[in-house]
């Protein structure tokens, strides 16, 4: 048992490791794995606090959305955990044609999503980088999605070249876990095999010229706490060799999937997902921490308040999935409301939601972005963005009791502002869409 003089040690520890990072800095590995073996309820009442204060003090309350479009789920890897894997002969395999992506853009254009995430499944000859360059050209050119990131495989630095040439935002992928037995485990077979490729991929997209990358450790596969060192320990190393570290990180937590082959020992519970949550926006209090529809919606809403920044919404995870069901997803989603009903949910627990794209177009990306971030400065650009964004929204798509929410809330807004908001909502009601500062 403790005694009172090694709690006060501990408590004293961890505040002075909240302090460090309620003032932007980066934690150390030390302070990381203080954070990871922590016990104290009482404690980690406070860790998510600060969690949400960090948050709060970089980003203010809003939250970004998007959503996810997955191109093809024909792939070359045997994944254990995935739909998609090659051992999976049950799958209804699809990918899609550029035109086909295109419908199902303007699909979720027309609900309102202005920041989609391109997800691919690896095949050489189906998703290499040609096929991905004319999916984001056809898809910029054919419907008012504004933004496209990417979660693709691991590619050789002149392809990453091209995917951010062709106008990709954010680069995004996951590590799975950063434990060599349990990787060679989990992939035995296929290019994804190869752990020292995807161990490198955020040095060759970052060589070709990529400042924001997304990266993350899939929850489940392995203890979490040695996980999320490794993770954090990643991070680190980029920043000290590029000076900068990821743009975002994901929670991915493992879900179960139609033909996967794999145990839940290491199963991640609610309480730990909340910690994890909470170390990642400490650890890099700047970074965006992105939450997926694999978790349910209670678990959603209450990530909200300890720290995540942006969540996908209304997802679906098969190629064709917006448009209708029946070929084979990645894994079972845990939160199925709508986008609108996600915005209204934001909105009654006190956040602003944002479907803002202006950063990227606005050149605040990279060292720039990052720089205002850590200024806390980032928020006042996010905040009457998201409002204006939200003003687009309620004009265009939102119905029913959720208008009626979002209109009371840009009225207060409105009461509140003095920086010519009125203005900006009169221009878009007169049809001007991408208003933003
Ligand atoms: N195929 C590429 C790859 O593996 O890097 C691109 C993206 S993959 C379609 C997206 C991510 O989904 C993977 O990196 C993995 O972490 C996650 N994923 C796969 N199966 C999952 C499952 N059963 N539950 C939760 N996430 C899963
Ligand atoms: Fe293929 Fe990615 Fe699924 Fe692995 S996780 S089987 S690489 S789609």
């Amino acid at each position: 048992m403790k005694k009172a003089g090694q709690t006060n040690t501990e408590t004293s520890r961890i505040r002075d490791i909240l302090a460090k990072s309620l003032e932007m800095h980066v934690l150390n590995l030390t302070d990381v794995s203080a954070l990871l073996e922590l016990r104290d309820r009482e404690l980690w009442q406070e860790i998510f606090d600060a969690a949400r204060r960090v948050k709060e003090k970089v980003y203010g309350k809003r939250i970004v959305l998007f959503a996810p479009l997955y191109l093809s789920n024909e792939c070359m890897n045997d994944c254990m955990y995935c739909g998609f894997r090659t051992g999976n002969s049950n799958a209804a395999r699809k990918t899609l044609s550029a035109e086909d992506a295109v419908e199902e853009a303007k699909l979720l254009a027309g609900r309102g999503y202005k920041r989609l995430l391109l997800v691919a499944s690896e095949h050489t000859k189906l998703t290499g980088i040609e096929y991905i360059e004319r999916s984001v050209d056809a898809i910029y050119k054919n419907s008012d999605i504004r933004i496209l990131h990417a979660n693709t495989a691991p590619m050789k630095a002149d392809d990453f070249k091209r995917l951010k040439d062709c106008g990709i935002g954010v680069y995004q992928c996951f590590q799975e876990t950063y434990h060599i037995p349990t990787y060679r485990s989990m992939h035995p077979t296929g290019p994804k095999s190869d752990y020292a490729w995807r161990l490198s991929v955020m040095d060759r997209a970052i060589a070709a010229g990529f400042e924001d990358v997304g990266m993350g450790v899939l929850l489940g596969l392995y203890d979490w706490r040695w996980e999320v060192g490794a993770l954090i320990a990643h991070c680190r190393r980029l920043i000290s060799k590029y000076g900068f570290g990821p743009h975002t990180l994901s929670v991915p937590r493992l879900q179960p999937a139609q033909g996967a082959n794999m145990n839940w020992k290491y199963r991640v519970s609610d309480d730990d997902l909340k910690k994890i949550t909470a170390i990642y926006r400490l650890a890099l209090p700047y970074v965006g921490v992105v939450v997926s529809t694999r978790e349910h919606a209670r678990m959603r809403d209450e990530l909200l308040t300890i720290g995540a920044s942006q969540i996908s919404a209304g997802s679906k995870t098969s190629p064709s999935g917006y448009m209708h069901d029946g070929d084979t997803e990645q894994f079972e989603i845990g939160d199925t409301r709508s986008l609108e009903e996600v915005i209204g949910k934001i909105a009654s627990l006190g956040f602003m939601p944002s479907l803002c794209t202006a950063c990227y177009r606005e050149g605040r990306s990279g060292e720039r972005f990052r720089r205002l971030a850590e200024k806390e400065a980032i928020k006042n650009f996010c905040r009457e963005n998201a409002v204006l964004s939200l003003k687009e929204y309620v004009e265009d798509c939102a119905s029913g009791d959720v208008k009626g929410q979002l209109q009371k809330l840009l009225n207060d807004e409105i009461a509140k502002c003095t920086n010519g908001l009125a203005e900006k909502f009169n221009l878009i009601e007169a049809g001007k869409r991408d208003v933003h500062v």
